[in-house]
């Protein structure tokens, strides 16, 4: 039996959960290509698709052309409203026949189950990723986690093949306790794997605000008292459904902070484009206000300055640059700007990941970090805190630097260099701050385009090797249960 089923709330989680207020929300949302081919839709939301592009996506249908098996398609009303004005954000959620031409790639980015000890639960550093929901208000045409949105079943590191699970309470506070009693034991470090303790916890998916308040509330309950730090909400809600951030929901955040206030929380949030929260006018300009600053739209508006107003719920956002939708410098400067005047962190920008179709969406590598560099021209020190990330299997590296010029002395990098720095190992600090420089190609899209390229590799992104499947890890929940 899970431990899920058994688990019991604390008497302070019990009387938290006793307080929270959970609405229904009406997203009205399109799930499927199906409302479309039947004609199902009010006339205005039929435009979406063209007749003819809706034939050649039905001919597409039960074949590995499949575009929803690959990825659903999905779109809140609010989010086709926006499309109505921009082609960004239409092509972030509009399937086409192109997104599955060329379908290379890997069903598990980053070999993400190989550091996952309990199902739904990564645990890398000192910290975890929970899948907590399999499903978002609207579907990314690029998303990253698609196999776990299309529940696709995926090869594990034992050489198991199953769907992703979803995390289980039970499961995962009896592992965090278990790994936090171990380490604390031995002095703060793991015997066997030199982790820390898990202090730090996001909450994925999926996006985890598609679920009620009375369930957001009792994974925040059930990790506080667990003895977690920090925790992360990693959600796309505030483009797809700004309404989501209702005061019923910041009240339990209230409730929650007032209950546990030394764990801190971090919304992060996932704007692609300024024109998911900008207001534009009919010709899809940005409006001004009196003072020359771009007005919000109200609704996400509302939603940001609920949250940044509480000043200890925190927001960073992170965004891929994806071809077709951010690959903008000026979209990007304007949306750091607009992002940072209102008190939201540029956190991260990335790369895309390999996944399965990723060719269709990615830019390549130095064309992303040309992209971030010109968008950061002009903006101050604290706009442009953010840095563009690509996840390598061994952990989260930055881009650095691509030069145009060479390196004087040092042959083969006449076309100039890419420097890349592991920014954090999934297998522990010391590697930290490591780099690797490798001579340019400028059709890189992911790390294989450098492997011959290497000059210096003291991170050790390419003689990387999956790692082994024994006791690498940490207990299984069955080892787990054992031990209660
Ligand atoms: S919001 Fe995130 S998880 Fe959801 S579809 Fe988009 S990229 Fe994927």
């Amino acid at each position: 039996m899970s431990n899920s089923e058994k688990y019991v709330p604390s008497a302070r989680e019990q009387a938290f959960l006793d307080q929270v207020e959970s609405p229904r929300y009406e997203r009205m949302s399109i799930n499927g290509l199906k409302p479309f081919i039947e004609g199902r839709v009010s006339d205005e939301v039929q435009d979406f698709y063209s007749n003819d592009e809706l034939d050649v996506l039905s001919q597409l249908q039960g074949t590995e052309r499949d575009v929803e098996a690959r990825m659903p398609v999905k779109m809140t009303r609010h989010y086709f409203d926006l499309a109505q004005k921009s082609r960004p954000i239409r092509d972030l959620v509009k399937a086409t026949p192109e997104e599955t031409e060329n379908l290379v790639g890997s069903e598990d980015p980053g070999h993400q189950m190989d550091y996952s000890p309990v199902e739904g639960l990564l645990h890398k550093y000192e910290m975890g990723l929970m899948y907590v929901v399999s499903t978002c208000s609207a579907h990314c045409r690029f998303c990253y986690r698609e196999e776990l949105i299309s529940r696709k079943e995926i090869e594990r590191q034992d050489g198991t093949v199953a769907k992703k699970g979803m995390a289980q309470v039970g499961d995962v506070t009896d592992y965090m306790r278990h790994h936090n009693k171990i380490v604390a034991d031995n002095g703060g470090r793991h015997p066997e794997t030199g982790r820390e303790k898990l202090r730090e916890i996001l909450l994925s998916g999926g996006d985890p605000m598609v679920l009620s308040n009375a369930k957001i509330a009792i994974w925040l309950g059930a990790l506080a008292e667990a003895g977690v730090e920090a925790i992360r909400i990693g959600t796309k809600e505030m483009a797809f459904f700004p309404d989501r951030f209702d005061d019923t929901f910041l009240s339990m955040m209230d409730l929650f902070h007032e209950t546990w206030p030394h764990v801190s929380v971090r919304m992060m949030i996932h704007f692609n484009h300024p024109d998911e929260f900008l207001l534009m006018d009919d010709d899809g300009n940005y409006v001004e206000e009196d003072t020359g600053v771009l007005k919000w739209q109200p609704a996400a508006q509302r939603a940001m300055e609920g949250v940044v107003s509480r000043g200890w719920l925190r927001v960073e956002n992170q965004s891929p640059i994806i071809r077709g939708v951010n690959n903008d410098p000026d979209a990007l400067r304007i949306m750091q700007r607009a992002l940072k005047r209102v008190g939201a962190e540029n956190h991260y920008f990335f790369c895309g990941r390999d996944i399965i179709a990723h060719k269709a969406f990615n830019v390549p590598i130095e064309e992303a970090w040309r992209i971030l560099n010109e968008s950061q021209k002009g903006l101050s020190g604290v706009e442009a805190h953010a840095r563009l990330s690509i996840t390598h299997y061994k952990g989260k590296t930055e881009v650095v630097a691509v030069t145009e010029g060479p390196i004087p002395g040092v042959e083969g990098t006449e076309d100039g260099v890419v420097i890349f720095k592991l920014i954090r190992s999934a297998a522990g600090a010391e590697e930290r701050g490591k780099i690797c420089i490798v001579r340019r190609n400028p059709d890189a899209i992911w790390f294989d385009g450098y492997d011959d390229r290497v000059i210096v590799d003291e991170a050790g992104l390419f003689n990387y090797g999956r790692l082994e499947a024994p006791s690498s890890l940490e207990p299984s929940v069955h080892e787990l249960e054992d031990a209660h």
